[in-house]
């Protein structure tokens, strides 16, 4: 954005005037024209307002890079409607029948909106356990409906898109696809909610023109997760980005979530990192629970059972209690 001075404007004053509304610029003059470049950390203020102070002639800006994300900015979002957080939860993997039907009842009773679960899961290593597939996405769905779940689940490819569309109420796309275009492309075609993961080394630039991709297709929504980023301390699993997650919702209004599981991988932290995640802004949680983690397929060590799950929801309450 440009601000573009009167010829007799004391341009120093403006400054000061500039700094004290936390915007923060950089001089430039040509031989016709003076004016002030503002800076990508200053605050969000709208042009109107900048239009009015002294020596001011005018505002200029450049055309955004992300119309569709400025098109859904501040909502309203059906998915948060109920205008408390909201609560996605399951196992890591779906891994039978009883096992995802036992998960639902867990989130269910938990007073969660969603049931998440992997039908097709990206595992680090070939030989892991990569999820039961097309299979696993009609016991999930069966199970959710049973207890009036919302589902959400990955799809990893995009010759699956169609079949995790069929059934998915929010088609999740994973850190490690998170700038696979032409899945992202393909998910949009759908024209189901997104839920974008973000990209493990991923700036906030690159996530959110990720999910600008998906828009663009079709996508009628795209929430963010922020689920922790590399960091360079093994102590917890990922570095919890909450920087990142007030930037979204206070600067750009996205609809965002966070996933306290995959960022600290152990389930004795996640009650610490959800408050802190509501407390940043966040609209809701996505955490992974097991009805039996030490049966687990994958990521057992960071999977509530029912008791803990359970006992996320009045902390989420808590906070809308105090105003957060
Ligand atoms: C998941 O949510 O199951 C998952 C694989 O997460 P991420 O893509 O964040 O690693
Ligand atoms: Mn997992």
């Amino acid at each position: 954005m440009w601000i573009m001075l009167e010829a007799d404007a004391d341009s120093k004053a403006l400054r000061a005037r500039l700094h004290g509304m936390g915007l923060w610029t950089r001089s430039l003059q040509s031989t016709t024209a003076r004016g002030l470049e503002v800076l990508p950390h200053s605050r969000a203020v709208p042009s109107a307002e900048l239009r009015r102070l002294p020596g001011v002639a005018d505002v200029l800006e450049s055309p955004s890079a992300q119309p569709c994300l400025d098109a859904q900015a501040g909502g309203p979002w059906a998915v948060f409607a109920g205008g408390r957080p909201v609560l996605l939860a399951g196992p890591c993997s779906v891994e039978s029948p009883s096992q995802i039907e036992a998960a639902a009842a867990m989130v269910a009773a938990a007073g969660g909106s969603f049931l998440r679960g992997g039908a097709f899961k990206p595992r680090t290593s070939p030989y892991s356990f990569k999820g039961h597939g097309r299979p696993a996405l009609a016991w999930m769905r069966r199970a959710a409906s049973r207890h009036g779940l919302g589902m959400v689940t990955e799809v990893m490819a995009e010759s699956d898109v169609e079949a995790v569309a069929e059934v998915a109420d929010i088609m999740q796309i994973g850190s490690r696809n998170m700038q696979n275009y032409a899945l992202l492309r393909e998910v949009g075609l759908a024209a189901k909610p997104v839920l974008l993961k973000r990209g493990m080394a991923a700036s906030v630039e690159e996530w959110l023109l990720a999910g600008e991709h998906a828009l663009a297709a079709g996508a009628p929504l795209v929430i963010f997760c922020e689920r922790g980023i590399r960091g360079f301390d093994p102590s917890t699993r990922n570095l919890l980005d909450l920087g990142a997650v007030a930037l979204l919702k206070q600067v750009l209004r996205q609809p965002v979530i966070v996933d306290p599981s995959h960022a600290c991988g152990r389930r004795d932290l996640i009650p610490a990192l959800a408050r802190a995640a509501l407390a940043a802004g966040a609209d809701g949680l996505l955490v992974e629970a097991h009805p039996d983690s030490g049966q687990a397929r994958s990521d057992g060590p960071q999977a509530l059972n029912a008791e803990e799950l359970r006992g996320l929801m009045p902390e989420l309450q808590l906070q809308l209690g105090s105003g957060v």
